[in-house]
């Protein structure tokens, strides 16, 4: 799968607030209306700093549109990239390849509410940090099941030597005979 690479205008300075912002965080009041862009890697870190335990490792290109008027945020965040998972099949440590798009949105009200299409803000809050909606974005994107399609990448990351075995345990399964054959085998070595 070709890697999707995004390219955009650096970051205007004025977005950030030197002394205690993380990259992630943008100055609400600073922030100018229309279409912001930003761009961000994520990685291993981003996923421990998050209280969550869904996702222990990964690694992402994302690129934000920001998009304020007045009181709303709208977002549309794009991410592509690998998550460090457990093979669900062969249990090896894999690189599970995850992109998506997703549009989230945000706003600014007096009395925040909870609400599952839209994030309510505190008016005059000074600081929007993005990694929630980063995560989101990433953890809506995760697939049911973690398998690797192993056998259509020669350097796939799947541990072959439990593929084989479990390949030739479902081949044995149809076979009974053979199944009690090598079972037959197996308890005459055992007894030698
Ligand atoms: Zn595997």
């Amino acid at each position: 799968m070709a890697a999707k690479i995004f390219i955009f205008a650096p970051l205007s300075e004025v977005l950030w607030d030197m002394k205690a912002l993380t990259k992630f965080e943008l100055a609400l009041p600073q922030l100018k209306e229309g279409l912001n862009r930003l761009a961000y890697e994520v990685d291993r870190e981003f996923f421990t700093r998050l209280d969550q335990d869904l996702i222990n490792e990964g690694s992402f290109e994302v690129a934000i549109g920001l998009e304020k008027r007045g009181e709303l945020i709208m977002l549309n965040i794009e991410h592509c990239g690998h998550l460090v998972v457990n093979c669900d099949r062969c249990a090896e440590q894999i690189m599970m390849p995850n992109e998506g798009e997703t549009q989230l949105m945000i706003k600014l009200v007096e009395i925040p509410r909870m609400d599952d299409e839209v994030t309510y803000i505190q008016k005059g809050t000074e600081v929007l940090d993005l990694s929630p909606f980063i995560f989101e974005a990433i953890s809506l994107a995760l697939p049911l099941v973690n398998t690797y399609a192993c056998k259509e990448d020669p350097e796939a990351p799947c541990n072959q030597e439990v593929l084989k075995i479990l390949e030739g345990k479902s081949e044995l399964s149809n076979k009974d005979s053979l199944l009690g054959d090598k079972l037959k085998n197996l308890n005459l070595e055992f007894k030698k």
